[in-house]
């Protein structure tokens, strides 16, 4: 008789197949994988060749038979008994096996190697009996041709179907061997009966032995077969774990990339949007408003170009840092752009919104080292509220940076707070930043000019340049409106050229036409003195226009001389030629005693603030007194700016200031007006623009 194939290869090829179809490469939705994951458990279902097995039950039911003509019904019965439903549930189990998949697999085989031992052991006990119940005479016989039987098949079996083998080796041996020690009482000699037994059962051990042994060695063709698909599919499967793993640390790296800033660890600007998606969609969900907060550092760009772009990152490093310790746990932050962050606030009203912008204020503007310098950032602080402000990402993000915008012109300490008025600004400052590329070709900006007199008022001391746009459908725009815009864009640098070059040439052709206007004024950008190469153009200007170095000045704000490092090397330079130095708009800046006293300027413009004020506030008036004898102190002049009423020039005067700038002299004119005040100061008895004594008249 021959058993079916084993349903698995053996435990340890089973072993890895099971390791290969349960592993997490061959899981999921790969329609590949999931197709040769199947296939592979219908292979293993497959080679238990259900079918094979009703051959055991057909020479079973054929030595019953035999043993019936030899031995009577009675004596193999228990047996047969035994055998048919053993048969039976081999049969259902390799057909089931044949079905599974390989999640049922192992069970499923379990279960078929224990109902082939049962099967082997019926079938053996049948064997044994019949043997037994043969005349004694031909025991030793039937113990030969069982045994020939045993060794025939057993080799080939040993691989494919051990269990049934081993149950049917284990009947058929146990009670012979009893039997022959002990000698049985029984023998008689019915030799007919016998040779038939004994070729029924040498023939049919044969036979066995040889379908056992071509099935042996294709059990053993099939399965390397199997184990080098599996090695294969397993070499596959660790290239795939591996692609797949790279894959994963190459998308974790692309957000960490995407989803964060590299030089200060907080969120990407695409983060923060996707976590603005997210608030706005709470919002609609539960109604809680929640607060968007941008923050810039005002004057970044001056650091940033004097110190150099390493200090730069320096600088933003640590008010991230800052960022991070003020923030509230929960509240997200990240760096939208160059200096500009942006934090959101979860459930907070417009008050606390304003309270938090604050302590960002407090814990952000104290001194910080970069490089080898203290700075102390400054921040211009927006805010907006959802849902007060806008409901979508872009509305709010929009409104957070106008209100910053508009926080950066504060003075100072600055956050505010959205207003609907603030887009429409920005708005227009967009177009003015695309006109503006275009004005300078088309010749549509030109220079005024206003009187500087002396603090009696008696004589034009000099000229201050001041730049105009003239719009070809706005009119004249006032230079507030374009100057930072044209910094903003870099266009500065040209603009600042022009004027200079502009300024120097007028001076020249006032000179030629012999009217004295002592020293030419003209304003400088922060942005501009940290060109490299500004003295040249400065040298370039002076040259081409032929005006003495002596006759200009230039003047730079308090703010530009606070934030930028190399200054005053390149003031330094510029008065060594003779070009003279005034700081303007003193008294706004904050410059510290010391960094007045290394700068060493001409001449000190005091802020028209103080000057607006000074008959109302005796402090105005005090500062003013204190302002004039420390610039004299530093060996520089003293200019008051703004000067409207005569009053104010008298007190000005009375205060120490040696000469006045205002409407009550003259607004800025152009430059045949000037040429005309000029020309009067100079028929004048006194040189005096306009009398101080005889009050005064405003030039339109
Ligand atoms: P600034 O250098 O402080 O110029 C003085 C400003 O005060 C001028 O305004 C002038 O018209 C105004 N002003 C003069 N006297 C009086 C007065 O009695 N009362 C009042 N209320 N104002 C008076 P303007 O021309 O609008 O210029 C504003 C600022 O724009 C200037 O302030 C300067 O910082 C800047 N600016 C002007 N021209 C240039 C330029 O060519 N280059 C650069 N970089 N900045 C310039
Ligand atoms: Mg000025
Ligand atoms: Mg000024």
């Amino acid at each position: 008789m021959h058993a079916p194939a084993d349903a698995s290869p053996d435990p340890a090829t089973l072993a890895s197949a099971q390791r290969w179809l349960s592993s997490p490469a061959t899981q999921g939705g790969d329609g590949l994988l999931e197709r040769l994951r199947a296939h592979g458990a219908r292979e293993l279902g497959q080679r238990t060749r259900p079918e094979r097995l009703w051959i055991v039950v057909a020479a079973a039911t054929l030595l019953a038979l035999g043993g019936l003509a030899v031995g009577g019904l009675l004596a193999p019965l228990p047996a047969l008994l035994a055998l048919l439903p053993a048969a039976y549930a081999c049969n259902r189990l390799a057909s089931a096996l044949s079905r599974c998949d390989a999640d049922c697999l192992p069970p499923l085989v379990r279960r078929y190697r224990q109902a082939t031992v049962l099967l082997g052991l019926a079938w053996g006990s049948l064997v044994a009996t019949l043997i037994l119940t043969a005349p004694q005479a031909a025991l030793a016989e039937l113990g030969l041709i069982a045994t020939l039987a045993l060794v025939v098949g057993a080799f080939a079996v040993l691989a494919i179907e051990r269990t049934l083998w081993l149950g049917f080796s284990l009947a058929v041996w146990a009670p012979i061997l009893a039997a022959t020690a002990f000698g049985m009482p029984w023998a008689s000699a019915d030799s007919g009966s016998l040779i038939a037994l004994e070729l029924l059962f040498a023939g049919w051990s044969t036979l066995q032995g040889l379908w056992l042994t071509r099935e042996h060695v294709r059990a053993h063709l099939a399965r390397w077969r199997l184990e080098e698909a599996i090695q294969t599919l397993e070499a596959r499967d660790h290239e795939l774990l591996s692609v797949r793993s790279r894959r994963d640390s190459l998308e974790m790296h692309s957000r960490q990339l995407t989803h964060f800033d590299q030089l200060t660890q907080l969120g990407s600007r695409l983060h923060l949007q996707e976590r603005l998606e997210d608030e706005v969609a709470r919002y609609r969900e539960r109604l809680r408003p929640f607060a968007l907060l941008t923050l810039d550092i005002k004057g970044f760009r001056d650091i940033n170009g004097s110190l150099g772009p390493s200090a730069g990152d320096d600088l933003l490093r640590a008010v991230a840092r800052r960022i991070t310790e003020t923030q509230r746990s929960g509240d997200f932050a990240a760096r939208l752009r160059n200096d500009e962050f942006a934090v959101l606030m979860r459930d907070v009203s417009d008050a606390e919104a304003v309270r938090i912008a604050d302590r960002f204020h407090q814990a952000i503007e104290v001194p910080v080292r970069v490089g080898n310098r203290l700075i102390c950032p400054h921040l211009a602080i927006g805010i907006a509220i959802c849902p007060t402000d806008s409901l979508d990402t872009a509305g709010l993000l929009a409104a957070a940076e106008h209100a910053m915008q508009v926080a950066q012109r504060l003075p100072r300490y600055g956050s505010i707070r959205y207003a609907p008025g603030m887009s429409v600004a920005a708005a227009r400052r967009l177009t003015v930043e695309q006109e503006l590329l275009t004005a300078l070709s088309d010749e549509q900006f030109v220079l005024h000019f206003q009187p500087q007199v002396d603090a009696d008022g008696t004589r034009i001391i000099g000229v201050e340049a001041l730049v105009r746009w003239h719009h070809p459908e706005r009119g004249q725009i006032p230079p507030l409106d374009f100057i930072p815009v044209a910094e903003s864009t870099g266009l500065i640098d040209a603009l600042g050229e022009w004027v200079l070059d502009a300024a120097c040439r007028q001076a020249v052709a006032w000179r030629e036409a012999g009217l004295a206007f002592g020293t030419m004024a003209v304003n400088i950008s922060p942005l501009q003195l940290r060109d490299p190469r500004f003295v040249d153009k400065v040298d370039s200007a002076l040259r081409r226009s032929g005006l003495q170095a002596e006759e200009l000045e230039l003047e730079i704000t308090e703010s530009a001389v606070q934030t930028q490092g190399d200054t005053s090397i390149t003031l330094a330079r510029l008065r060594a030629r003779g070009v003279r130095i005034a700081l303007d708009d003193f008294g706004t800046g904050y410059s510290s005693l010391a960094s007045l006293r290394a700068l060493q300027v001409d001449r000190i413009k005091i802020d028209r603030a103080f000057v607006g004020d000074m008959l109302q506030s005796a402090r105005s008036s005090a500062l003013l007194g204190t302002m004039a004898a420390m610039a004299h102190a530093l060996d520089a002049t003293v200019i008051a700016e703004g000067v409207e009423q005569v009053e104010q020039a008298t007190a000005l005067r009375a205060l120490g200031c040696d000469s006045l700038q205002g409407y009550l002299f003259s607004r800025p004119v152009d430059a045949a007006s000037l040429a005309e005040l000029l020309r009067q100061g100079a028929q004048s008895a006194g040189g005096l623009p306009v009398p101080l004594q005889a009050g005064c008249e405003l030039t339109p």
